[in-house]
């Protein structure tokens, strides 16, 4: 038997080029939907390519379009491909496709960001969380306009462990307009390190693994892209706090970015209460004077876990939102007075 890394490419029966599917079915982009195509094969196998090993996998595509991502998939052995697309033009290409590869395309119309993933794949594909990934992997050339709350919600069912994580440390292998992959990707210290740095880095272990220049998409888009791969971490960097709390304390503290991170952090409780803030750096052991891109997780891990101790103390802060106009405001407890609790 041929190992995996010697067994030649899968090969689908000849079919049309991805242009010639454009054109035969008339598949001009829709701006609204952020589609942009890659008719390059030498480009959508090297995205696969960085998922890494799919001999066998089970996959779920986000926006497949005319099929470039998906053709690469297939050749790279996967099992199965849940493919979700939003726009039913496609799915005449899609199902050419499909008879190529008898069983192994599925097609879904449907909003990625409501989409249950839970439910693309037999759950008997989980494995434990503690072990290897399991073979599902998650890949696409996402559309601009929802890749960052895309991401945002998937990182949160990664914390749950819902959705794509009921099969465990599922992987996803995504594209991103370039500056939003520099921001999930970038270190501490550096000027692009940002809130979805600390959400992504927290859960996950991040690669930046190539970028792709715009002009090889069709329609041309006015951003270059980068692909990034994510594998969920065994044991998340900030732990024992939920993704909510952590969230809103990453927020907060990047809101005033250039500032001390003290600035962004006094928003979190009301002017009234100046200890709170205090106790949220005494307790956290981090200098209130560095700036926020230039903490590291460790101190991420703290702060969150200094603001979680004070929410579990008194349950209103986490309810305080110091945007809320005035009159919404409720009640805040004044400072308790020395020998009265
Ligand atoms: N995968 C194809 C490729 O690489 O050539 C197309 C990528 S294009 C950037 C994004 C695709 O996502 C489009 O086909 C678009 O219709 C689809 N799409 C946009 N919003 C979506 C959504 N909310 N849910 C599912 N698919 C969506």
């Amino acid at each position: 038997i041929k190992s995996a890394s010697t067994r030649p490419p899968m090969r689908l029966p000849p079919l049309p080029t991805i242009r010639e599917i454009v054109k035969l079915y008339r598949l001009n982009a829709v701006k609204q939907l952020s589609q942009n195509f890659l008719f390059d094969t030498n480009l959508t196998d090297k995205i696969v390519k960085s998922a890494g090993n799919l001999e066998g996998a089970y996959v779920c595509e986000v926006g497949p379009g005319p099929g470039g991502i998906t053709r690469s998939i297939l050749k790279a052995g996967a099992a199965k491909v849940v493919v979700v697309e939003l726009d039913k033009r496609f799915n005449a290409g899609l199902r050419l496709l499909s008879a190529a590869a008898p069983g192994r395309v599925d097609i879904v119309n449907d909003d990625i960001l409501t989409y249950n993933m839970a439910k693309a794949l037999p759950l008997d594909l989980a494995v434990p969380w503690e072990g290897d990934p399991p073979n599902v992997h998650i890949i696409g050339n996402l559309p601009f306009n929802v890749s960052t709350p895309l991401i945002i919600r998937w990182l949160e069912a990664l914390a749950l462990r819902t959705g794509p994580f009921v099969y465990g440390r599922t992987q996803l292998t995504l594209t991103f307009q370039k500056e939003v992959c520099e921001r999930i990707c970038a270190p501490p210290r550096t000027s692009q390190r940002s809130r979805l740095s600390i959400m992504s880095q927290y859960l996950c272990q991040v690669k930046h693994c190539f970028r792709i220049p715009g002009k090889c998409f069709v329609p041309k888009p006015d951003v270059d892209v980068g692909v990034v791969h994510f594998t969920p971490l065994v044991r998340p960097r900030i732990q024992g706090v939920p993704f909510k709390t952590v969230e809103k304390v990453v927020k907060h503290i990047f809101h005033l970015r250039g500032k001390y991170c003290r600035k962004g952090a006094a928003e979190l409780f009301p002017p009234e209460r100046p200890d709170l803030l205090e106790n949220l750096f005494t307790m956290s052991e981090v200098d209130p004077t560095i700036r926020p891109w230039q903490l590291t997780m460790s101190e991420w891990d703290r702060l969150a876990h200094a603001y979680w101790d004070i929410c579990q103390r008194e349950p209103w802060v986490s309810n305080y939102d110091f945007r809320a106009p005035k009159w919404e405001k409720f009640e805040i407890p004044t400072l308790p007075v020395t020998g009265e609790r």
